[in-house]
């Protein structure tokens, strides 16, 4: 990797730090990798009570609020030098589809973030957008030719969710403009692996696959429901690579206020990500095809020439390797459900 300029590089290690969407699961990774690099001030906030977070990183101030309202967002973003809004009601195709005004409604979140981090004086605000935001008619075809940046424009994002996203950037971009506070912006690409919702009905393809084939397993029954007819392409980011293009691109001046791709480039179809799957847990299965479910976009791929030319950086583990990781520790989920353990989902 090129010498890029990290949180290290940039912050004392007790500079406030404030993470949003904590309790989930990529705001509760990066809460974890900056605690591990030995910063001693991070704030960690989500609504959900302390219990059900993820991941509760011990020596972290971890905080239960709403910040959908203004007051709270006041509180979290006291004495932050920077803010990580990864804050929002979202989830996989299943839910992103039927809940388009709770999606809608985290335009709540990212206001009032952004607006209580400028008057705390922080100095960087990083605010995670998504691939949704991109025109869906550029992305109707499984042969996908793969998004660029400039793809968001003429606008036509997925309903609900993506305009929010896009909408959010917009504020993001004016914040810089009109009154200089250094916002980030990037735009996830399906991100994927340990310590993420895997059940419950917000779980993204790779997690689902992974548990409809531990089950099946599990139960003998070696069939498998796949949503739409298997061809839709997508790409997957490993978490690891997305904590570590989060801290680059929010340290990288030359990106300010400027809406980048965060995600893999390596394509795979959904038909082809359950026979990788099937092969980690040594099993074959009867596929059935649920053509009536959700299904999103056709296909969908990250041009990653921008990071590269930024960063000299891709995101770039594999996704065998990433997905063996993430099979073995759903597994383990399982078995601890079964056993009456507590789990994530
Ligand atoms: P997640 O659902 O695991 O985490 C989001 C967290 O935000 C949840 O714990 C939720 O309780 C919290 N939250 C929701 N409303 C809140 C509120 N009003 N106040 C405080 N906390 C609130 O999701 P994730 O996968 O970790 O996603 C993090 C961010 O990345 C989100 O902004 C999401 O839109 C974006 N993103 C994720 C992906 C992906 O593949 N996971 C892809 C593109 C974009």
């Amino acid at each position: 990797m090129s010498g890029n300029l990290m949180a290290v590089d940039k912050l004392n290690k007790d500079d406030q730090i404030v993470i949003t969407g904590a309790g989930g699961f990529i705001a509760g990774a990066l809460t974890r990798y900056y605690h591990e690099q030995g910063f001693t001030r991070i704030r960690a906030i989500d609504k959900k009570p302390l219990d059900d977070w993820y991941q509760l990183v011990p020596g972290v101030e971890s905080l239960t609020f709403d910040l959908s309202q203004r007051d709270n967002c006041s509180k979290a973003a006291e004495g932050a030098v920077e803010v990580y809004n990864l804050a929002a009601d979202m989830g996989g195709m299943g839910f992103i589809e039927k809940y388009r005004v709770e999606c809608l409604r985290s335009i709540l979140i990212n206001t009032h973030m952004l607006e209580a981090a400028y008057q705390a004086g922080a100095e960087r605000y990083f605010f995670s957008s998504s691939a949704c935001a991109y025109n869906i008619q550029l992305q109707q075809d499984p042969n996908v030719r793969a998004l660029k940046e400039t793809d968001a424009y003429p606008a036509f994002p997925e309903r609900g969710y993506g305009w929010e996203k896009l909408m959010s950037e917009i504020f993001c971009q004016e914040y810089w403009a009109e009154r200089e506070l250094k916002t980030f912006i990037a735009r996830f690409h399906n991100v994927y692996g340990p310590h993420g919702t895997w059940d419950g009905g917000r779980e993204k393809a790779p997690a689902a696959l992974c548990r409809k084939v531990i089950a099946a397993k599990d139960a003998g029954d070696h069939r498998i429901e796949i949503w739409g007819d298997g061809s839709q392409t997508r790409s997957f980011m490993y978490i690891a690579d997305c904590i570590k293009g989060i801290d680059q691109i929010m340290h990288c001046d030359d990106l300010i206020a400027t809406p980048i791709n965060l995600g893999s480039s390596e394509l795979i179809s959904i038909d082809d990500l359950v026979t990788m799957i099937e092969v980690i847990a040594g099993v074959e299965l009867d596929r059935k095809y649920k053509l009536d479910a959700p299904r999103g976009v056709a296909g969908r791929n990250s041009d990653n020439t921008m990071i590269e030319q930024y960063l000299d950086w891709e995101p770039n583990i594999p996704l065998q390797k990433g997905m063996e990781e993430t099979y073995t520790w759903i597994e383990q989920q399982y078995q601890d459900r079964k056993a009456g353990k507590r789990t994530v989902s």
